[in-house]
């Protein structure tokens, strides 16, 4: 999680390095700093929470002087967030400064070490044996005391570290780390958010790799310190796509971007009203090869995964399952070369899904990854890719993300079903029709719902919120549960409808509020009978039922209406207002909606 930046030019470094860290904040936001070399010493300015903070305490960065820096916003992990704990990290001679974004997982012996050699420590975390390795390998060659520092870290963690006499390294292990390539100036940023604005023009460092910036050039080392040849990538997004545009927020942004994001994603891939995809294909061989399915993920993008698995096994009859990354790495899983892994991330830098991906591929598994951030670790370590076009996404909260996710999972399903000879032409064709309406279906869903913010005024007062479905619409309860938790605090939980009575209802009374998805027709009276049974032990019920459907208004207290689709790909149209609902109730609740308490976007740590 957290940003780091760093800037070398012939400009002030303080202003832009915090303006970086704004665009970055969205990784975390529990204190941010700077630290700048004005040649002979480093100047720092750090504080306790958000970047605003800083930008007030140094008068947006006027305050410290110097044409060389680094910055961070943190996601504490070891330490708590104070202004002690905030990075920059110095060492004790103050020659070095460091910003780190990962885990030092042998910190505490190299603490131990250093505690012995006399160094002492000001802050809790692990980050800042970082400064005091530094300090003691310095022989008057700032390069290789980097290159010596790192040798003996273990763990995550990308590095931003600047000597005093003004030189600047980026160090790359485990965590994103992109060197931008300015005129007269360069930079380096987890994330292209904080790129943009000055350059198009990228380098993705490699674990194990290194750079020394300076205003003029970028030298990339490999871990042995020879220099290395990297080729120069372009970035697609403009400054534009990763700012608010008029919106109060990231999130509402997003989700009002979906239309245009799931178009972006899906039409490229139908030519001829065929599905093809850039980075993927297989033999028929290679196909029928393949006897299961695993999908892993964490947080929402396992969750567009169980919408997927609902689509793939009715379209394919192959087995699915879904599996959480973070459990998947530990469980000395059954898997082979017949298993397809798709792996899906919004950032391609999730840890746990790494250590999934990593672990399976070992035992053999064909990987195929559904990422969103081209250069991405996910996206090099996959077989195949297929990127969601969604443009960046800033708030800690996926909305657009999520939906192309499970645009590609629709679009896989039909793919490989086609392939596997399991599909008519005409449920093919018109299911590829379907998908081009997609957009103005999900146009739709937000312009049904535009008074949601009243329902979200009248319903914002519950603390116990269950959100029940059966099949497509239960999977959908998961994502919509989790976006009203994420960002507004409030408990909420997803049940399998039919499983309800087998132990939660007990927890139903008076105060719940129940949110019943019934979306999916076939089950649709299954699902009334649900309804029935909540209310008979006093909750309110607000449903989400397809347009046209009067008969679900004799039964809930209050019903939100989506668009007819193919029924496969309902599930999209159904989270839009769901977002909507739990950003309303979230923004009356008074939270931080861009930057929920305790969350960060982009999980780099396990
Ligand atoms: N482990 C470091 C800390 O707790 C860095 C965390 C981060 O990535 O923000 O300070």
């Amino acid at each position: 999680m957290c940003g780091i930046v760093g800037f070398a030019g012939t400009r002030e470094a303080a202003p832009v390095l915090i303006d970086g860290l704004r665009r970055l904040e969205y990784r975390g936001y529990d204190s941010a700093g700077v630290a700048v070399s004005d040649g002979a010493a480093i100047n720092v300015a750090k504080v306790k929470g958000y970047v605003k903070n800083l930008s007030d305490m140094t008068h947006d960065g006027a305050d410290i002087r110097g044409r060389i820096g680094v910055g961070h916003t943190r996601w504490a992990t070891h330490g708590a967030p104070n202004d002690v704990n905030a990075h920059p990290h110095m060492s004790s001679d103050g020659r070095f400064a460091v910003v780190h974004n990962g885990i030092i997982e042998n910190y505490a012996l190299l603490r131990q070490e250093l505690t012995k050699n006399g160094y002492t420590f000001a802050s809790d975390t692990d980050t800042e044996v970082v400064a005091h390795l530094l300090e003691m390998y310095y022989d008057g060659d700032a390069r290789r005391a980097v290159m010596k520092a790192a040798s003996r870290l273990e763990g995550s963690y990308s590095l931003g570290v600047i000597c005093a006499d003004g030189r600047l390294f980026a160090v790359r292990e485990q965590s994103p780390l992109i060197l931008g390539l300015g005129v007269g100036e360069n930079y380096f940023a987890s994330d292209v958010a904080a790129l943009v604005p000055h350059t198009k023009n990228v380098i993705y460092l490699d674990d194990g790799e290194f750079a020394e910036l300076t205003p003029d050039a970028i030298t990339v080392y490999d871990v042995r310190g020879r220099a290395v040849e990297k080729p120069v990538s372009k970035v697609a997004w403009d400054v534009e796509a990763a700012e608010k545009g008029g919106y109060e927020h990231f999130m509402l942004k997003e989700i009002m971007e979906q239309p245009a994001c799931f178009k972006a994603t899906v039409e490229p891939r139908i030519k001829d009203g065929r599905i093809e995809f850039e980075n993927f294909d297989l033999t028929d061989e290679e196909l029928h090869d393949i006897n299961r399915i695993i999908i892993t993920a964490c947080g929402s993008a396992g969750y567009a995964g169980q919408v997927g698995r609902y689509v793939i096994e009715e379209l394919c009859r192959v087995p699915v399952s879904v599996e959480l990354a973070s459990e998947l790495r530990y469980r000395n899983p059954i898997i082979d070369r017949h298993t397809l892994l798709v792996v899906i991330s919004q950032s391609g830098e999730t840890a746990d899904t790494i250590a999934a991906l990593r672990e399976c591929k070992a035992r053999g598994a064909r990987v195929l990854a559904i990422v969103n951030v081209v250069g991405s670790t996910i996206a090099k370590l996959a077989d195949h890719v297929i990127y969601t076009w969604a443009g960046p996404e800033i708030a800690v909260a996926t909305t657009k993300g999520y939906t192309t996710q499970a645009a590609v999972l629709d679009m896989l399903a039909i793919w490989l079903a086609d392939r596997l000879g399991l599909m008519e032409k005409e449920r093919y064709d018109a299911l590829v029709e379907a998908l081009h309406a997609m957009p103005g279906q999900i146009q739709r869903a937000i312009d049904l719902n535009r008074g949601i913010h009243r329902l979200a005024k009248k319903l914002c007062k519950y603390n116990d919120i269950y959100f029940i479905g059966r099949n497509l619409d239960y999977a959908v309860c998961m994502e919509g549960a989790l976006k009203l938790k994420e960002i507004s605090y409030i408990f909420a939980e997803a049940y399998a409808a039919g499983e309800l009575k087998h132990g939660t209802i007990a927890l139903v009374e008076q105060g719940s509020l129940v949110v019943t998805l019934a979306c999916y027709e076939p089950l649709f009276d299954k699902t009334m009978s649900n309804i029935e049974e909540v209310k008979a032990r006093g909750a309110e019920v607000l449903a989400v039922a397809l347009e046209g459907n009067r008969k679900i208004l004799s039964k809930a207290d209050d019903v939100i209406f989506v668009p007819r689709t193919d029924p496969l790909f309902n599930p999209i149209a159904q989270i839009v207002p769901l977002q909507l609902f739990a950003y309303y109730v979230a923004k009356e609740r008074g939270c931080d909606i861009d930057k929920p308490k305790n969350l960060a976007k982009s999980v780099t740590v396990e």
